[in-house]
């Protein structure tokens, strides 16, 4: 819609594209509405709503995903979480352990991330395990340790959901719902996240491509939930030497093909605490909107992805070189 189009004008075109056979999401920006029509009309003539009222111009969207494409929101989506907002030119740190474990683990990992700057706290409550003998997690419990030790830090937190049973649960406890990469493909997941009203990370899979993954964020869009996150935190190659592959590529590629924000998940994306920080570096670089990375007091004795969780110096210096990276490229961190 044009510049500055009233409620009534914007009605108009909305009611034209339901009487179309049209779903309409619409998002209003801050100069412009723009409303996006998902329908099985594919003969229909553009020109019939560019010839409406206040209408600036009518695009056919030619990509599989529709909501998710860059071209649904040329200006870019900020998810915002409290005071934070992720998309926009800051670099937001998410940071904490794996695995929620105890009070004092979570608790010192949330003071020592509040005090090098980040914003949000991660830790797993339900943990996706490739092996069942492996710590399953805390579940509930865990959540309200992670909450508790976010509140009095004033940390938002971030957690993992694996099975849309868990969905209430967490929404009670956590700002951001992540879907690891075993579910990015879960669509029974991914559609009842779309029914909620909070932000959703949303890590790209194994072997996944950004096809794939944008189809994926689509369909939590599609059920009207516009504040996704993407992550991208390593493919699997014929390389070993790392747990992962980290695709750097992916982040400007991201960047071209969605209006999401895209962040970066080195610590799953190498597995080696050494590698950390430079693949840190370099998705900042990038163009990445945030990082996420595992860190706690003693990573030696973490009940899960020991080798790639960060001594708490390592995690500050890494604040201090993603600061001077964000910089160079005209960004805060
Ligand atoms: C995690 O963040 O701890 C995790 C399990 O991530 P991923 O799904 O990327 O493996
Ligand atoms: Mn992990």
């Amino acid at each position: 819609m044009e510049e500055g189009a009233t409620e009534a004008q914007i009605e108009a075109v909305i009611n034209r594209l339901v009487e179309m056979g049209f779903t309409v999401h619409r998002s209003t920006g801050v100069r412009h509405t723009v409303l996006g029509g998902v329908g099985p009309q594919d003969d229909f003539d553009p020109a019939v709503l560019e010839t409406m009222e206040a209408v600036k111009e009518c695009h056919r969207i030619v990509s599989p995903y529709k909501l998710a494409s860059h071209s649904f929101k040329p200006a870019g989506t900020v998810v915002r979480v409290g005071k934070v907002a992720i998309g926009g030119p800051q670099v937001v740190f998410m940071a904490g352990p794996c695995s929620v474990e105890n009070e004092e683990q979570i608790e010192r990992a949330a003071e020592m991330v509040a005090s090098a700057g980040a914003t949000i706290l991660r830790g797993g409550a339900f943990k996706p395990r490739t092996s069942p003998y492996s710590f399953q997690g805390l579940g509930e419990a865990g959540l309200r340790l992670l909450r508790k030790a976010a509140d009095r830090h004033g940390l938002a937190v971030v957690s993992e959901v694996m099975d849309p049973s868990q969905i209430p649960l967490l929404s009670e406890y956590v700002d951001i719902l992540q879907v690891g990469m075993r579910n990015m493909q879960n669509f029974n997941l991914l559609r009842e996240l779309g029914k909620i009203r909070k932000p959703v990370l949303l890590k790209r899979g194994i072997a996944a491509t950004f096809e794939e993954l944008l189809l994926s964020a689509e369909y939590i869009l599609s059920g009207g939930n516009y504040d996704v996150i993407l992550c991208e935190r390593g493919i699997r190659t014929f390389e070993t030497t790392m747990r992962n592959t980290m695709d750097i590529g992916a982040i400007p590629a991201l960047k071209r093909l969605t209006h999401l924000p895209v962040i970066a998940d080195p610590s799953h994306g190498t597995g080696r605490r050494d590698f950390v920080v430079p693949m840190a570096r370099a998705a900042v670089a990038a163009g990445a909107d945030g990082l996420l990375i595992e860190v706690q007091h003693d990573p030696d004795h973490a009940l899960s992805d020991r080798a790639q969780t960060l001594h708490p110096e390592q995690f500050l210096d890494l604040t201090r070189q993603v600061r001077a990276i964000a910089s160079a490229i005209g960004r805060t961190a």
